[in-house]
């Protein structure tokens, strides 16, 4: 891993960033600190992300021993449609409503009734659907906080490393936000990211590797002059951008009646994304927005990048890097950071992480868009691929509440169903039609 180098740098990134010498306080609401994940260790809130102590990751630290959880409910529940409406539980300024930005979130929670049919489920099967975010996935969510803590410290282009989605969402957040953006991805993306994350008329640039060679040349270009003042927003603003996650958490519980499901399958990419779900989900309890019951965190990986579940069905602590060949693209990250945080979180809530091949991942775009008339992307193919195999293997109850991810949308995976087509074609007369066996 890069952290050593990248953390030895950060300081002079960051002030740079801060375009001045005095560094102004920041107020992102209820965030207290950056505390490390792996010893405690705290600093203040600042645009880094290794400990300075041991290089663990840090995250977000909060004080929210001034809520009252009835006002707090209130409060949420009046606010906007979109991920805001929990500003009280993210680190972000008290403002954050009234300035530009995308307000991704309150994406559908779909009671999948027909899926579950197919698949054996009784105890309810819900699809949250995030392709419905403004850029068509999930990272519309980190990207908002990112954006917000890029506006705080003074940066002025916003850029990342990114397997596709999330140059779209920078690219769409930075163009709305009036900041200039500059995004780094594998050369060989699909079109329809590629297209995606361009006409938002930032600067996009491929790179010559796959997605751990993109991430690494972004770490060197933190620590360089020709990078300051930018804020990588999955990088130096790593520990914000991640807490955006844990508004799918927030959604989902909310959606339920403030309820907790019993089983959620996430599907894992650096496995930022599982880990948040799992604090936000830990943070409602705290608050007593929701009852305090177990439930079980299901990681979903493609079998063409699967260190995770390779590591969890091992029984390793730690995740071996692999080459990823797999169509599931947009989680195609071979040394995933959150990787052993992901293996705890499984083995704490008694989950599991499995993985499924790239044609398993085709069928289940299928049998999603068939039963639900939802076209996910090949992560939401990995998700329910996954969730029909831990079914069968007997890792996942169906008598229980369910919850699947589809964090993005089909539209930009086309080449997964491309031979998907016209039943017939004919001439426009009935005799044709007739002709073709498709009358009633
Ligand atoms: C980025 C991404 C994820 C999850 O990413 P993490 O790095 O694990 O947080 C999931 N689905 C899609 C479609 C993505 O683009
Ligand atoms: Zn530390």
């Amino acid at each position: 891993m890069a952290v050593q180098t990248v953390a030895s740098t950060t300081e002079s990134a960051g002030s740079a960033g801060r375009s001045g010498s005095a560094a102004p306080s920041v107020d992102l609401g209820p965030a207290a600190a950056l505390s490390c994940r792996e010893c405690g260790h705290r600093v203040p809130l600042g645009p880094v992300f290794a400990c300075e102590e041991c290089f663990g990751p840090l995250e977000i630290a909060y004080d929210f021993s001034a809520y009252d959880t009835e006002e707090l409910r209130r409060r949420i529940e009046a606010g906007p449609a979109n991920i805001w409406r929990y500003a009280p539980l993210l680190p972000v300024p008290a403002d954050v409503a009234t300035k530009p930005n995308i307000n991704p979130g309150w994406t559908k929670l779909v009671q999948a009734d027909n899926l579950a049919r197919e698949l054996g489920v009784t105890g309810g099967l819900y699809v949250k659907d995030d392709s419905g975010n403004p850029t068509h996935s999930f990272k519309d969510r980190v990207v908002a906080q990112a954006l917000e803590a890029a506006r705080a410290f003074g940066f002025t282009t916003l850029s990342c490393s990114s397997t596709g989605n999330l140059a779209g969402a920078v690219g769409a957040a930075a163009a709305r936000a009036g900041l200039r953006s500059c995004v780094f991805i594998p050369h060989d993306l699909e079109q329809g990211k590629v297209v995606m994350a361009a006409v938002y008329g930032g600067e996009l640039v491929g790179i010559e590797g796959n997605y751990d060679d993109v991430n690494r040349f972004c770490s060197e270009l933190i620590g360089d002059p020709a990078g300051e003042g930018w804020g990588f927003v999955n990088v130096n603003l790593r520990p914000y951008y991640a807490e955006g996650s844990k508004t799918l958490a927030y959604e989902i519980c909310e959606q339920l009646g403030w309820r907790l499901p019993d089983q959620i399958v996430v599907p894992i990419a650096s496995g930022s994304q599982l880990t948040k779900i799992d604090k936000g989900l830990r943070e409602l309890i705290e608050l007593g927005l929701v009852e305090d019951r177990p439930y079980k965190i299901f990681g979903a990986q493609a079998e063409g990048c699967s260190p995770v579940s390779t590591a969890y069905k091992a029984g390793h602590d730690v995740v071996r890097p692999q080459k990823p060949k797999t169509i599931a693209k947009s989680l195609a990250i071979g040394n995933p950071a959150d990787g052993p945080y992901v293996l705890d979180i499984a083995r704490r809530t008694g989950g599991a992480v499995e993985d499924v091949t790239d044609e398993q991942v085709v069928e289940a775009i299928r049998l999603l868009a068939r039963t639900e008339g939802i076209f996910a992307e090949t992560a939401g193919g990995v998700t329910v691929g996954v969730t029909k195999k831990l079914i069968e293997n007997g890792d996942l109850d169906p008598s229980l509440t369910t919850v699947v991810l589809n964090t993005g949308d089909g539209l930009k995976t086309l080449d997964a169903v491309a031979d998907t087509g016209l039943t017939a074609t004919i001439r426009p007369n009935l005799d044709s039609f007739r002709e073709a066996g498709l009358s009633s």
